[in-house]
């Protein structure tokens, strides 16, 4: 199935995922591309977490059998298209993992390839745990940094994070091991545009970033818990870190050196340490 990529040149696979009704079969074809420049803007990259090797099921490659991740078929079979393919790049399918010299030749551009493709699709898994609940607090929170948090000013605000499942379902979408992993720090710095896809849901960059920063810009300041005690906004703070943190990333624009990289992103998880 996979023929080898030419050492010497800037050859690349691509998945072009099949249209079909959400319950059919995943399948996907792979492309050969002679250069990424070539399909620059052209293609989706996949960020995801790879979970436990041994959680594999089926989907079609190339008209084959090929055994995936459980949590990457249901990243396809979430993103496929019913009437129209989507050429993605997705590592586990893009890189032949059997080959170790490959896999170790295409770690190295995977900076170009995130930050080439017209955006990066964040897949943050099913839809469980009040998740639905979780995305719908982003169309509550004040998307204006001259709206103040405070529960007297916004009874819609105070109405949402009084609600115990809210809250909850928050506390949850955010302890998805994607927010935790080492691989998504660049996958999600690099991309031009960052997506999220949840269960069916698909949620931009900014839905997350836009009431986060503007949580950021009141807590502590004119806004904080003492104004009620019942009034739990410190929470907030907690839940949007993992957003502040990839925010902080994706706004650097020099190149940082090892030493500061490390210990901000030392107690990251990956599946091959
Ligand atoms: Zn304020």
């Amino acid at each position: 199935m996979y023929l080898p990529l030419n050492n010497n040149s800037e050859e690349f696979r691509t998945v072009t995922l099949q249209p079909g009704n959400f319950e059919d079969e995943v399948e996907c074809l792979l492309n050969t591309v002679s250069a990424i420049d070539q399909l620059s803007n052209r293609y989706e990259a996949l960020s995801y977490v790879w979970r436990s090797p041994e959680s594999t099921t089926a989907i079609k490659l190339n008209g084959k059998t090929h055994q995936v991740t459980k949590n990457l078929e249901s990243a396809l079979r979430h993103l496929r298209y019913i009437k129209h393919p989507r050429v993605l790049w997705v590592d586990a399918i893009s890189i032949n993992q059997d080959d170790i010299e490959e896999r170790n030749r295409e770690v190295t551009r995977m900076g170009q390839i995130y930050s080439q493709a017209a955006g990066v699709d964040a897949w943050l898994g099913e839809s469980f745990e009040n998740s639905n609940l979780a995305l719908d607090a982003f169309g509550v929170f004040p998307t204006s940094m001259d709206v103040h948090w405070r529960p007297h000013e916004n009874e819609a605000l105070q109405n949402l994070v009084c609600d115990e499942a809210t809250m909850d379902a928050l506390s949850k979408l955010f302890k998805r091991p994607w927010w935790h992993r080492m691989w998504i720090v660049q996958e999600a710095t690099l991309a031009k545009n960052l997506t999220f896809v949840c269960g069916s849901r698909q949620i931009t960059w900014d839905t997350f970033l836009v009431p986060a920063k503007c949580y950021q810009k009141h807590f502590g300041f004119c806004c904080n818990a003492s104004v009620n005690v019942t009034w739990p906004i410190e929470s907030l703070g907690h839940f949007f870190r993992p957003i502040v943190v990839i925010s902080g990333s994706r706004s650097l624009h020099e190149t940082m050196d090892i030493e500061r990289l490390i210990p901000p992103f030392r107690g990251r998880i990956c599946t091959d340490p």
